[in-house]
């Protein structure tokens, strides 16, 4: 402001404060109409910065040529006020209506004017207003509609267009001379009906002014359109273009839109990732998170985790079917879901694996719950055909400080294999002992990673005796590591481990080359069969039958050579074993089924296979002596004849076992008594010539370790 250079009065304290902030425009002038100041808002209001003012003058900001503004300028002595509504002129040349009030005051001995403006309504408004007032000829108002950026359309209170400007001309596709004197609502048919016509009805019937963003199909133009009265009557509609703008909105709906639905898939991913579908349990991720939320709770809380595995869950799901099998996970979901508690976290862990996490409960109690998990199991589940399953049960519990229940898990995990091991159907506490075993267990997957390439393992063979032919046609290679530190470590100890770490496959394939390696070597026993473990692990590998044809051919060896010993249960696992064996079977490579009587598959299953060689179980030679034993080797033996089958027997450690297995009609036998496992140079490979069943007890435990007269060449 250059109030100091103006006028003295207003230079004190508040009255230049209520000039400079008056929410109107203000402007000083002389009563000749030379402007001395100018406050902010008559700045902003006239779009003119107060130097521009001071040099035009009032008369600079007088619009069109509206009589009243001579009784404004004619001011001169301070009965002669004036207010009304007279057009001003804004800097960049649009004219617009203000309220002007003017009159003139004694500042010292000078007299002065002061001009009060204030806005009216928006300067379309006004424009419009305007090239109402004025005739159409007045050609600053047409050039004032012409020249705002909007498309506009005046409409009288008969509806009949007064104006359009070039914009809407072009937008809409009509012409000037042919739309104004005509009705809008039949020129442009498409607005009844629509959101506009409730709209311009309204403003032309109220008064008041409004706004609406609609679509116009008939322009294929979303438009932002804002209505104003006219005094006279009728509207001004003043619309842009904001398909742009909609289309940017629309893409931006669109990408939130995308955004939410992706938020939510994952959302559905990660809830679903920890829950398990079949049974609505968690899944191992959601109990490892449920587990982190206790802990976060309550740090330090007791857990103890209850490890369950299904009992011979695979021979349901094999026998009666996949639907029967998940119906009975089901089942004992709900049994055990119904036994466990709110702060219970209850999982399925794997196939037939379930865990259960107990918070801060004792020994006692958490004893309770296996007990009465074992016996909501024992009773009939409703699944079709009347079923019973048992489950075994491994616990292992802790204080513990650090969320880390893995310890847990494994510790449980390893009492679970322990209840199994004890014979199924009873639950099982972790202990210090098994803590020592599962270390050395653990030392052993590590090292056994090494042995396979350190060249540590080796082969022993142990021949099986013909008791009718009097001939060894049968030896079979049995695995040995001998551990650097540890000395001979037994297969019981590592093939399981081999086996869960996926070791086996490559154990198995170099005591498969070995043992074929030393049969080659055999040439003067041309129809000595060598025979070689495979674990059910192995069989689950499709590439079998080639990996075992390319080791026959490497070895140079015909398949009529060559055994594998598979295990009852790894029969009972499913077709694929048995698609598998067959491939095998059919290069000519013999199919013998090990500890037979221990799996869980009827005799008549092995009819489904093609096998070649029975073995009976060790512990079923050690039954002998009883009625019981003896009718199950007369079984097997009564079977394996109607499949055409060698039967052999294992582990027999007397000659009253051998001579009863000869009794029953056993083919072969192998066992302490005749031969222990040993090295090739001291296989004793041919019968003492006193022949088989009838050699002194005391002879042959000792014959596997002096190499015989007929001890093979190297
Ligand atoms: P298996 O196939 O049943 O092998 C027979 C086991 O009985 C051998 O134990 C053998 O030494 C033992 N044995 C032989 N005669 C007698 C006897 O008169 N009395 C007693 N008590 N035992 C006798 P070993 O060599 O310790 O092998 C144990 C198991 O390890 C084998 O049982 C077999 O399942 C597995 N195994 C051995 N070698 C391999 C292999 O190369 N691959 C695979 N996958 N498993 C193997
Ligand atoms: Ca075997
Ligand atoms: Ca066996």
């Amino acid at each position: 402001m250059t109030l100091d250079t103006a006028t003295p009065t207003l230079r004190s304290g508040i009255y230049e404060a209520l000039f400079v902030h008056a929410p109107d425009g203000m402007l000083i002038a002389s009563v000749d109409g030379r402007v001395l100041a100018a406050n902010a808002r008559a700045c902003e209001l006239l779009g003119r910065t107060e130097q521009e003012l001071v040099e035009l003058g009032l008369p600079g900001i007088v619009g069109g040529s509206d009589g009243r503004w001579s009784e404004v300028l004619g001011i001169r002595d301070r009965t002669n006020a004036f207010r009304g509504v007279v057009p001003v002129v804004h800097g960049d040349g649009i004219t617009f209506s203000a309220e002007v009030t003017t009159g003139t005051f004694l500042d010292g001995r000078e007299s002065r004017a002061y001009v009060c403006l204030r806005d009216v309504g928006a300067a379309e408004d006004a424009t419009a207003e305007r090239a109402e007032a004025t005739a159409r000829s007045a050609e600053d108002v047409v050039d004032a509609l012409e020249s705002v950026s909007d498309m506009y359309i005046g409409v009288d209170a008969d509806w009949r267009m007064t104006y359009i400007n070039a914009k809407a001309e072009a937008r809409l596709g009509v012409a000037r001379e042919d739309v104004v004197g005509r009705d809008i609502w039949q020129e442009f048919p498409a607005l009844v009906g629509s959101d506009f016509e409730p709209v311009y009805r309204q403003v032309a019937r109220t008064g008041r002014p409004a706004s609406l963003e609609a679509r116009y199909d008939e322009a294929d133009l979303w438009c932002e359109a804002r209505v104003y009265p006219l005094r006279r009557g009728g509207i001004a509609v003043y619309f842009r273009d904001i398909s742009e703008r909609r289309a940017r909105e629309q893409e931006r709906e669109r990408l939130l839109e995308a955004e939410r639905v992706a938020r939510e898939a994952q959302r559905d991913l990660a809830r679903r990732a920890t829950r398990d579908e079949l049974t609505g349990l968690l899944s191992r991720a959601g109990l490892r998170l449920e587990v982190e939320r206790v802990l976060a709770d309550r740090p330090g809380a007791r857990l103890t985790v209850v490890s369950m595995d299904l009992d011979r869950f695979k021979l349901v799901n094999h026998s009666l079917g996949h639907g029967a099998g998940d119906r009975v996970l089901g089942e004992f979901a709900r049994r055990l879901a119904a036994l466990t508690g709110p702060a219970d976290a209850v999982a399925r862990y794997g196939a037939d694996e379930f865990v259960v996490v107990l918070v801060d409960r004792s020994t006692e109690e958490a004893g309770r719950f296996a007990e009465q998990v074992l016996r909501a199991c024992r009773e009939e589940l409703d699944v079709g055909p009347r079923l019973l399953v048992t489950v075994s049960i491994g616990l292992a519990a802790r204080d513990v400080c650090a969320p880390d229940p893995g310890i847990l898990l494994r510790e449980a995990g390893v009492a679970l294999h322990r209840a199994k091991d004890d014979g199924r159907d009873r639950a099982v506490w972790f202990d210090e002992q098994m803590h020592v075993e599962s270390v050395r267990r653990v030392e052993i997957e590590n090292d056994l990673r090494q042995a396979v390439d350190r060249d540590e393992l080796f082969v022993e063979y142990q021949p099986a005796f013909d008791l009718r032919q009097e001939r060894i046609r049968h030896v079979e290679a049995l695995v040995r590591w001998r551990h650097p530190l540890r000395g001979l470590v037994a297969p019981q100890d590592f093939i399981p481990v081999a086996e869960e770490t996926g070791l086996v496959g490559r154990i198995g394939e170099q005591v498969l080359d070995r043992a074929l390696a030393q049969a080659r070597r055999w040439t003067h026993l041309p129809d000595l069969r060598v025979w070689v473990n495979v674990s059910p692990a192995q069989l689950v590998d499709r590439a079998i039958p080639d990996r075992i044809a390319a080791a026959l051919h490497r070895a140079g060896l015909p398949a009529e050579r060559l055994g594998i010993e598979v295990t009852e249960s790894a029969l009972a696992d499913g077709a694929g074993a048995g698609e598998v064996l067959r491939q095998v079977h059919d290069l000519g490579v013999a199919i013998a089924v090990d500890d037979f009587g221990t799996g869980y598959s009827s005799l008549a299953r092995l009819t489904e296979f093609p096998v070649d060689v029975v073995k009976i179980d060790k512990s079923f030679v050690g039954d002998l002596g009883t009625a019981r034993g003896e009718a199950f080797v007369a079984g097997i033996v009564t079977l394996a004849r109607a499949i055409d089958a060698h039967v052999v027997a294992e582990g027999v450690e007397t000659l009253p076992q051998l001579t009863a297995l000869s009794a029953l009609g056993v083919d072969s036998a192998c066992g302490y008594l005749l031969a222990r496992p040993a090295a090739p140079e001291h296989l004793p490979l041919t019968l003492p010539t006193e022949a088989s069943f009838r050699w002194p007890v005391g002879l042959h435990p000792t014959v596997a370790r002096v190499p015989g007269p007929t001890s093979p060449q190297r």
